[in-house]
């Protein structure tokens, strides 16, 4: 399991905890994969189409022994497991799973750019990122995610949820 991943997720609809906390079980449940470390959870102004409820949104850290596309792959069927439905672009979605690091790798392929081609202009990505991976490089990138953050417009839109609470994966989730 020697690949490192960062994973930022997303929900707006329903159960928004439960959801985010349900995909993070499905991954870890999953032999090839071990999730590491969680960032807060942080709530967010939707940006984009904007008429929709706000997200919850948050970064975890996971090793695997998978490729990227197995990954995206494996993500894709947990989205479909928790009811996603795609309606509008960028519109509510009970979870959104996005890879946004894949050890400093680039990869293009037809299904997947990584890292995650919009991350560096989504504060609700970089604030979350941050947290748990201050010193992280971006494969492209001279800038380090403080310089990135600095740029970025819409911070303010991004609120600490439920802050993280300890070391463990889980303790977030405690009630
Ligand atoms: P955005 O990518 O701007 O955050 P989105 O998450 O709403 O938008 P989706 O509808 O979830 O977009 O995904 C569309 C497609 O993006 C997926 O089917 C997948 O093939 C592709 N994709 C490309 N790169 C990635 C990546 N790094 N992580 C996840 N999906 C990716
Ligand atoms: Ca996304
Ligand atoms: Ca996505």
């Amino acid at each position: 399991m020697d690949n490192t991943v960062y994973l930022s997720l997303g929900s707006n609809l329903g159960d928004r905890e439960g959801y985010l906390r349900q995909a993070i079980e499905f991954l870890n449940d999953d032999s090839s994969i071990s999730v590491e470390s969680v960032s807060s959870i942080y709530e967010t102004d939707p940006v984009g189409y904007i008429d929709q409820p706000p997200f919850l949104n948050m970064v975890i850290k996971l090793q695997t022994s998978y490729s990227a596309t197995r990954l995206l792959a494996l993500i894709q069927t947990i989205e479909h497991r928790l009811k996603r439905k795609r309606e509008i672009h960028w519109g509510p979605r009970t979870v959104d799973l996005d890879i946004l690091l894949y050890n400093s790798e680039s990869i293009t392929t037809k299904t997947l750019r990584i890292p995650h081609p919009r991350m560096t202009e989504r504060a609700f990505v970089m604030i979350p990122l941050r947290e748990i991976a201050p010193d992280v490089t971006l494969p492209g990138w001279q800038f380090s995610l403080d310089q990135i953050l600095s740029e970025l417009q819409d911070k303010e839109g991004v609120r600490i949820w439920k802050r993280k609470n300890g070391d463990g994966v889980f303790e977030l989730f405690e009630s």
